[in-house]
């Protein structure tokens, strides 16, 4: 009997299930069940999630038999890469295909001597932000725990293949998706991420960047598995509900009573992101508005220039705009930071690399779930 999970298992739909889609206490009770001793499960762990080990045949600390056994009953499926794009200031995108053929993105962002990466977390979006391509291309599923983390494992080998020594540092949910609409996988895939034997993410490491959901955001708040970052995107309920339909359905000054209340840690503060987009928020009149808005709620505002993308109506908004925005915020004593957009050269933006693959490949289908705005 080999000790290898054959290739088919490797990003190919098979029906064994997923050992990375276990989190550490289930994979302990998967050993047990095997008859292995406990411990297996740690250095099981370590192979799988430190090491980024896709075969159980290299893992000589464990047995032969249990190998065999592990080999018989569970693959170690990770996504496929199917396309990378590199672009001239050192963003990598990968389009990743999952076991069941659909796709997502996820994005590497350098800073210094490190990256952050991006993570998606649905495949499509139910939200229908009108200025984001995901959001055009509306809602196919949820992607499991597994699914989730194994992109970090992906990009690491990436980066370990293409002799890049700096290592993923930080980590956004901010790819394709609304987490708190998968709440139950999110929140597998953040116990996955920071469990200590593997990739040992820190909640200060990680940031879930959430239009908020009603119901769910207190939940994460509790849960303190992440630092929240609040797409905004707008001063108004108006402005908000043309920008983030999806979103809107829970209005804009109840968001943020209930932002007032979220459960942070000393020395925290919530991130509010707000994307300038020209002629629609990113007026002076508009920083005026947010200011009178959050005058009362412990954040920090992070400022993105909008990223032009195919087929959305909204453009990229002039710098002396967002200069004056900037300037303005800061003048009120908010702490603001200015996002750079990265990777333009290689559709970063979320959404924009699947939506232009799948638009050269006419493989385009009409997807259902997408709220209109
Ligand atoms: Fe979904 Fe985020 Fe895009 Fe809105 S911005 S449609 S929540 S992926």
């Amino acid at each position: 009997m080999s000790l290898f999970v054959p290739s088919r298992f490797r990003n190919q739909p098979c029906t064994m299930r997923n050992i990375l889609e276990l989190i550490y206490p289930e994979l302990e009770h998967a050993v047990l069940a095997m008859g292995h001793q406990a411990f297996r499960a740690r250095q099981l762990w370590q192979w799988l999630w430190r090491r980024g080990v896709r075969e159980y045949g290299p893992m000589t600390n464990l047995a032969r038999e249990f190998r065999e056994d592990l080999a018989q009953e569970w693959a170690i499926a990770w996504p496929e890469v199917t396309e990378v794009r590199t672009s001239s200031d050192g963003t990598i995108k990968f389009l990743l295909r999952m076991v069941d053929g659909a796709t997502v993105e996820t994005v590497l962002i350098p800073d210094k001597s490190r990256y952050t990466q991006c993570l998606s977390c649905q495949v499509g979006c139910p939200m229908g932000c009108s200025f984001c391509s995901t959001g055009q291309m509306g809602y196919v599923r949820n992607m499991t725990g597994g699914e989730i983390a194994a992109q970090v494992l992906v990009a690491r080998e990436h980066l370990r293949g293409h002799g890049l020594a700096v290592e993923v540092k930080n980590l956004v949910y901010m790819g394709m998706g609304e987490p708190l609409l998968n709440w139950d996988e999110v929140r597998k895939s953040l116990h996955i991420l920071s469990y200590p034997e593997g990739l040992e993410f820190s909640r200060r490491r990680i940031t879930l960047s959430t239009c908020a959901i009603k119901g769910k955001l207190d939940v994460f708040g509790r849960e303190g598995l992440a630092l929240p970052a609040i797409s905004l995107h707008a001063p108004t309920q108006d402005i908000r509900k043309r920008l983030m339909p999806g979103a809107a359905k829970w209005p804009i000054e109840e968001l943020i009573k209930a932002l007032q209340e979220f459960e942070l840690r000393p020395r925290e503060r919530v991130t509010i992101e707000y994307i300038l987009i020209r002629g629609v928020n990113d007026g002076i009149e508009h920083a005026r508005q947010l200011v009178r808005l959050l005058s009362h709620l412990k954040c920090k505002i992070n400022l993105i220039a909008y990223n032009a993308g195919p087929g959305i109506a909204y453009e990229a908004p002039d710098p002396a705009a967002v200069m004056a925005f900037e300037e303005f915020l800061r003048k009120k004593g908010f702490t603001v930071t200015l996002r750079k957009s990265k990777g333009q050269d290689i559709a970063a933006a979320c959404g924009q690399l699947k939506t232009e693959v799948e638009r050269t490949q006419g493989e385009r289908k009409n997807e259902q779930g997408f709220i209109n705005g």
